[in-house]
């Protein structure tokens, strides 16, 4: 029996970039070297977003880059039944309530917080007469929560600045991310969830979700996210370069060098074959969560040199 399960749970919007690859690598290293599952999840429930052909796209370079997977991929699209049956256990729990604020009534409340609007509480009570429930949202029932990052250490957030009782299925009847992260990661089994630092604010409300679902909450390690010239985020929305499938092994050397494992040139430009798996197992040998940088990682250190 093993005692680490993770996964990776990329958006098929797109083709893995350096972004996502960095990601991708950072959980798969951190399962690998502690002898873990590492599952992988492809999160198409918000399917306009989903573009044909992305995830078997994203599926060719994962094993381009040598991160096999355990077990068949799996597909938030599939598991509609699955957020159902856990959104009528929050339901007879007395832990969610039909809310028919739109969105422009929740900012027009004018209750700032770190993410925008916070809720003001409107339909906590029961929808306002002649109103229809149109969301349904989670009660925010504590308020102050403590996180215990492998990397980051503890930290401490308040639940009511990130916006307070939370949607988990929205107006157009799709289930939100944190519902449907919460539930997939428990049918998972997953114990270790590893994902970049802008992911941070979520954990409290999915700590109140495993709280109200009656389910031990997984140990969480956040990683520094590549970034742009423009400070932002590398995303597929701002154009980001799909990850080389050709001669993969000098992005990943200097996607390894990057995240702190020792002993890697990131000039590093090997062809041999085996050569992805010799990189990692030596990467799986030094790993360690306590050499990731606290800062952004540049896109442009992951770039070829000249
Ligand atoms: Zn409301």
């Amino acid at each position: 029996m093993t005692a680490y399960t993770g996964r990776f749970a990329p958006t098929p919007s797109g083709p893995l970039h350096a972004g996502s690859l960095t990601a991708a690598v950072v959980s798969w290293l951190d399962a690998r070297s502690q002898q873990g599952k590492w599952h992988l999840r492809i999160d198409d429930i918000d399917r306009p977003r989903t573009v044909a052909g992305a995830a078997d796209d994203i599926l060719r370079t994962l094993d381009a880059y040598g991160l096999g997977w355990d077990g068949p991929v799996s597909h938030q699209s599939e598991r509609e039944a699955a957020y159902r049956e856990s959104l009528a256990l929050l339901e007879a729990r007395g832990m969610v309530f039909a809310c028919a604020c739109s969105r422009q009534e929740v900012a027009a409340a004018g209750i700032a917080g770190l993410e925008g609007p916070v809720y003001p509480g409107t339909c906590r009570r029961g929808v306002p007469p002649g109103r229809k429930g149109r969301s349904i949202r989670l009660r925010a029932d504590q308020r102050y929560w403590t996180v215990t990052d492998r990397g980051l250490g503890t930290v401490g957030f308040d639940l009511e600045r990130l916006g307070g009782d939370f949607v988990i299925r929205r107006a157009d009847g799709v289930f939100a991310y944190q519902l449907a992260t919460v539930v997939d990661d428990i049918a998972l089994g997953v114990t270790d969830v590893v994902r970049g630092i802008d992911l941070l604010g979520s954990v409290p409300r999915q700590l109140q979700i495993y709280q109200a679902l009656g389910h031990p909450p997984p140990r969480y390690l956040h990683h520094p996210v590549v970034i742009a010239a423009n400070r932002l985020k590398l995303a597929k929305s701002t154009g980001a370069a799909p990850a080389t499938r050709q001669q993969p092994a000098a992005l990943l050397a200097r996607i390894l060098n990057a995240i702190g494992v020792p002993g890697i040139d990131p000039g590093f430009r090997g062809s041999k074959p085996g050569v992805i798996d010799d990189l990692l197992a030596h990467a799986q040998r030094h790993w360690s969560p306590e050499r990731l940088p606290t800062a952004p990682i540049p896109a442009a250190r992951l770039q070829p040199a000249g």
